[in-house]
């Protein structure tokens, strides 16, 4: 099945692993700077028969990609907040804003809540909470401006800092959102222009001696990027990324937010606002309970949306698409069939993990093929999921990919977190070494419930887990950073922009990829040192209940984050046995992954082989050029490395062989391993002869097989370990 073959290639998940080009090449070397990010793209790119890059001879394809990322509120009870968030708005909401601040029953609340929020913040030695009520106004699509603005009250300091996140959550990257702000301006109670200040390039103080106790900030944002971090206002929707769009005004995040949505007037009554603040289409104002919330809550605004929804657990789930360019048949035809395959994944999470601390869910898919690479942001309770491409079996099979990782993180990183995310400094980076816990075994359990759900066969399954391990066998970086180094990096290679070259390609790794198969082998020494009484199910629900029922540490959210070593004495805790050597080694360290060890609990081992056709390796990744192919990485100790071959050599021919006119791999494999074999290469506009000699292909068929006279403990653990549950 196409789908199938597309996924085995991809593995990952959203935003997730893959080594880009970019990250290697300068610009003027390669059309694909823009996509050399990782990112869950990478796993569209790799489908893509469009491919601009060629991997020489069986060498490492180094492109990898990427793919493929209640009780809330702390301070007080959340029970109160949700019921206002799915308090429906008027039916007439343009222009409405006198009347609806003249709301009886939303003063009230909001009355309360600020009351409430200003007795605990006096009793923490808080400032003062502000008044804060935002106002985003839609109005023309085809200029990507969203205007915005705050409504400031309560104002008694000299001045206010209004600030836009430099990065957002669940991407880690610096993207300067401050960039793309236009015509700041400040005004008081009467309307007279406050003065202001850029005190750094994503900080607005704004004097507000002469405010009148109250004033208001109004500023436009550029946007038109189609991401789960950006923000996207042209004429077919709105797709809003709060960080991308709200300043927050510094040390008042954790102030309660009303914000109200004006809409394209030319979309009239017919205007769909989404989001996981709300279950009503036509609500236009809505209340987060911190600046946190506000941002963690993408929004979908169009007339062109899908949307059903189901029931599971006594909670409700929303499926929400925006699939360009499909007629209205096709598009519902597709969100029933991914609907269907949600229902199923949803029930296998929500069975194994304790119930969230939310009453609804929205997933918002878009499908489009105007975009160059894919993404999945997961949020509290909700995610945003973007595919390229058309509706069909190959993206419903990405679809089910991507949201079966991004569902599991509504507990594992959006409460079940590590110290450090939330409350977020969005000035600058926050670190943490567990991304390959947060993100990796999120991606573990993502195809755990793909399994489980019967989405996938165990034949499915175990391929998929078989191509994390090649990818990360290939991997020349493996052997330089470990599992919580790359978590730690991340900064360096989240989709963060690269103008300079870089040789992520062979220096590091990837924590999805790693963390995956960590998620793994954990599970299954788990499940071998237990007797196959506990597994990594009982290990992340632990730490759900140990971290998040917490006391809280923070208005952010319940609960406090976890450290490192807080994994360790978890996972000790509920296994009864010590797991300090496995974390040194794997996670910590950078030692060969004991595959065969783990997998010969459940009757499985690694089978490692060459395609017997394969061409012998030349130990380079290249690309297409005029005068035949130009190199963009060469793998350490490789044979082109020894033979002082370097990035941005063009190789012209092979004995005298075009490579202009034929693929070099077809060229190599006239040639058995270990042969000389003489290139003319291109160097700074000059020629030269360079004789390499050449390695044989490197294994590239991986596969989990059955091991020859299993016991029956053997088949009873993987019987276990690969269960298809009733229910589903
Ligand atoms: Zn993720
Ligand atoms: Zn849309």
């Amino acid at each position: 099945m196409p789908s199938v073959s597309f996924l085995q290639g991809a593995i990952a998940a959203q935003k997730y692993r893959a080594r880009l080009l970019s990250h290697i090449l300068p610009r003027n070397l390669s059309t694909m700077t823009t996509k050399s990010r990782w990112c869950v793209a990478n796993r569209l790119l790799k489908n893509s028969s469009g491919l601009p890059f060629q991997e020489a001879a069986g060498d490492e394809k180094f492109r990898k990609l990427v793919i493929v990322r209640s009780r809330f509120l702390a301070a007080f009870g959340m029970a109160r907040f949700e019921s206002i968030f799915r308090q429906p708005a008027k039916a007439s909401h343009r222009n409405s804003r006198a009347s609806q601040i003249k709301s009886l029953s939303r003063s009230f609340l909001l009355a309360v809540l600020f009351l409430t929020v200003a007795r605990l913040a006096a009793a923490a030695g808080e400032p003062s909470p502000l008044g804060l009520e935002y106002h985003l106004y839609l109005l023309r699509p085809s200029t990507h401006l969203i205007q915005v603005e705050i409504h400031v009250e309560n104002v008694r300091q000299p001045s206010l800092d209004f600030v836009m996140p430099a990065w957002a959550p669940g991407r880690y990257a610096i993207y300067n959102f401050a960039k793309n702000v236009e015509q700041f301006e400040a005004t008081g109670t009467r309307g007279q222009p406050l003065s202001w200040t850029n005190t750094d390039k994503e900080t607005w103080r704004v004097d507000t001696q002469n405010a009148g106790g109250a004033l208001t900030v109004r500023y436009s944002v550029f946007a038109n990027d189609l991401t789960g971090s950006f923000a996207q206002f042209d004429p077919l929707h709105a797709n809003i990324n709060g960080g991308a769009v709200y300043m927050y005004v510094s040390g008042h995040k954790r102030d309660p937010i009303t914000l109200m949505v004006e809409t394209p007037t030319a979309w009239g009554q017919g205007t769909k606002v989404f989001s996981g603040f709300s279950l009503s289409t036509s609500q236009r104002t809505f209340h987060a309970p911190n600046y946190d919330r506000l941002i963690d809550t993408p929004m979908e605004i169009s007339t062109h949306d899908e949307a059903t929804e189901f029931n599971d657990h006594g909670k409700v789930f929303r499926v929400v698409v925006h699939a360009y360019g499909e007629g209205t048949e096709s598009a519902s035809r597709w969100t029933k069939e991914l609907a269907d395959g949600l229902r199923k994944i949803v029930h296998s999470e929500m069975s194994m993990m304790p119930a969230p601390d939310f009453q609804a869910y929205t997933f918002l898919f878009h499908v489009t093929p105007f975009i160059t690479e894919g993404d999945g942001m997961e949020h509290l309770n909700s995610t945003e999921i973007i595919l390229r491409g058309e509706t069909g079996g190959e993206t419903l099979s990405q679809a089910l990919e991507v949201a079966a990782h991004e569902f599991f993180h509504l507990w594992n990183v959006k409460r079940l977190r590590p110290a450090g995310l939330g409350p977020f400094d969005y000035t600058q980076e926050v670190y943490t070494r567990s991304l390959w816990f947060a993100e990796g075994v999120t991606q573990y359990y993502s195809y755990i419930h793909l399994l489980r759900s019967g989405v996938w066969s165990r034949e499915e399954f175990l391929s998929h887990l078989a191509d994390e391990i090649r990818e990360y066998q290939r991997e020349p970086g493996r052997r330089m950073m470990s599992a919580e180094s790359s978590s730690f990096h991340a900064w360096f290679y989240d989709r963060a922009p690269q103008v300079q070259q870089t040789d992520f390609v062979n220096s590091t790794i990837s924590y999805y990829n790693k963390g995956a198969i960590l998620g793994m082998l954990m599970d299954l020494e788990i499940r071998a040192r237990t007797g196959g009484r506990k597994s990594l199910d009982d290990l992340m629900r632990a730490m759900f209940s140990r971290f998040y029922d917490a006391p809280a540490s923070t208005y952010y959210l319940p609960g406090r984050g976890y450290t490192e070593d807080d994994i360790l004495r978890a996972l000790d805790s509920v296994t009864g046995s010590d797991f300090t050597d496995f974390f040194r080694r794997y996670i910590q360290g950078t030692a060969p992954l004991p595959y065969d060890q783990d997998l010969a609990a459940v009757a499985l081992r690694l089978d490692v082989s060459t395609d017997p056709g394969a061409p012998p390796s030349l130990g380079v990744l290249t690309q297409p050029a005029e005068t035949g192919v130009r190199i963009l990485a060469v793998r350490p100790g490789g044979a082109a490395d020894r033979a002082g071959l370097s990035r941005g050599d063009v190789l012209i021919s092979v004995d005298n062989l075009s490579l202009a006119t034929q693929p070099l791999q077809e060229r190599l494999r006239m040639y058995p391993p270990g042969a000389s074999v003489p290139f003319m290469v291109e160097r700074y506009g000059e020629r030269q002869r360079i004789v390499v000699k050449l390695d044989p292909p490197m294994p590239d068929r991986y596969r989990l097989a059955e091991i020859p006279n299993p016991t029956a403990q053997q088949i009873h653990l993987r019987d276990e370990w690969l269960r298809q549950r009733a229910g589903n």
